[in-house]
């Protein structure tokens, strides 16, 4: 099974939109959502270097892990069956082994990806010890010879997958520059990293993160993907912690009628996780003149919405 082609660049459009206008601020949406059917998103852009560089590599098996709605598990599923390599997804939460599949756990076996199921305590220990050689050797004994791709798949590969994000728009508006703000969700931060190390002198990048009590951290491994993918740092990006909505996977009421709202003005559904809450950030931003008068922001849709929303309790993680 090969993939079929992406929709490359993705399209760009304007919202036209009064309460925008009002505040002086131009906002267009950047469609990486239309990119593919199955590996969507800023998904595409983050995985496809990883496993071309796998199979470069003489690689036959990828690995990663992630939580039981992970985008990035679902996605990796997709991708790495299209590109003729074998896959394995480690899931969060042992109660989930012996549970009827979930939607998203359902189409990652159905792409043919190998599930492991692990206890929170053993994803945590897993998660912070994944570059260390035993547990390559743990993995390796287990599940075979393989590439390993981090929670999130945020490495530096993916981030320079991203940083074409930032080029195709400047290919789409040529006087990029400094007018602009470049907004993204943000879960591990590759995708934030990648479209500000893109960007020409003046634009800024702003992520939105979509997780609770992250300061310091997201900027931390940010900088961290800046340093290993260009081997220096950037200071055109900042990271907003306040537009959560509580937490990851959680959608408050009002976002939820924010992005129903938008869906009637605009006849665009966000996906409501992360894109949601950006857009959100965003007309907020705008309401309170926090975004200079002349701005032009671009929204960088980096995914389609869920099929079906996944319940509150099962979400603590990407
Ligand atoms: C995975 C995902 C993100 C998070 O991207 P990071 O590179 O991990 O910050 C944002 N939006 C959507 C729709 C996603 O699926």
């Amino acid at each position: 099974m090969s993939l079929p082609s992406p929709t490359l660049p993705s399209p760009l459009s304007r919202v036209a939109d009064e309460r925008l206008a009002d505040a002086g601020v131009e906002l267009w949406l950047k469609r990486d959502d239309l990119i593919h059917a199955t590996v969507p998103g800023n998904k595409w852009r983050k995985l496809i270097p990883n496993l071309d560089a796998a199979r470069a590599a003489g690689h036959t098996r990828v690995l990663t892990l992630g939580g039981a709605y992970s985008n990035h598990v679902r996605a990796l599923a997709a991708a790495a069956a299209g590109r003729g390599l074998e896959s394995v997804g480690i899931i969060r939460g042992d109660e989930l082994a012996d549970a009827p599949r979930n939607w998203s756990l359902a189409r990652a076996e159905a792409a043919g990806m190998r599930l492991a199921f692990v206890d929170r305590a053993g994803y945590r220990r897993l998660r912070a010890s994944l570059h260390e050689p035993a547990t390559r050797r743990e993995l390796t004994d287990r599940f075979g010879p393989c590439a390993v791709l981090p929670e999130g798949g945020s490495n530096a590969p993916a981030a320079h997958g991203a940083a074409a994000v930032a080029a195709e728009l400047a290919t789409q508006l040529p006087d990029l520059g400094h007018r602009d703000l470049v907004c993204c969700a943000v879960g591990t931060g590759g995708t934030l990293a990648g479209i500000a190390a893109g960007l020409p002198p003046g634009a800024r990048a702003l992520g939105v993160a979509a997780l609770r009590g992250a300061a310091g951290y997201l900027e931390r491994e940010i900088a961290g993907l800046h340093a290993a993918g260009w081997g220096r740092a950037f200071d055109n990006w900042s990271v907003d912690h306040t537009a959560h909505g509580g937490g990851y996977g959680r959608v408050p009421p009002e976002l939820a009628s924010f992005a129903e709202d938008f869906t009637e003005r605009h006849g665009i559904r966000p996906e409501l996780r992360y894109v949601a809450k950006a857009l959100r950030h965003l007309y907020a931003a705008a309401a309170a003149g926090e975004l200079p008068r002349g701005s032009r922001v671009t929204l960088v849709v980096t995914g389609p919405p869920d099929p079906e929303p996944a319940p509150a309790a099962a979400v603590d993680g990407s």
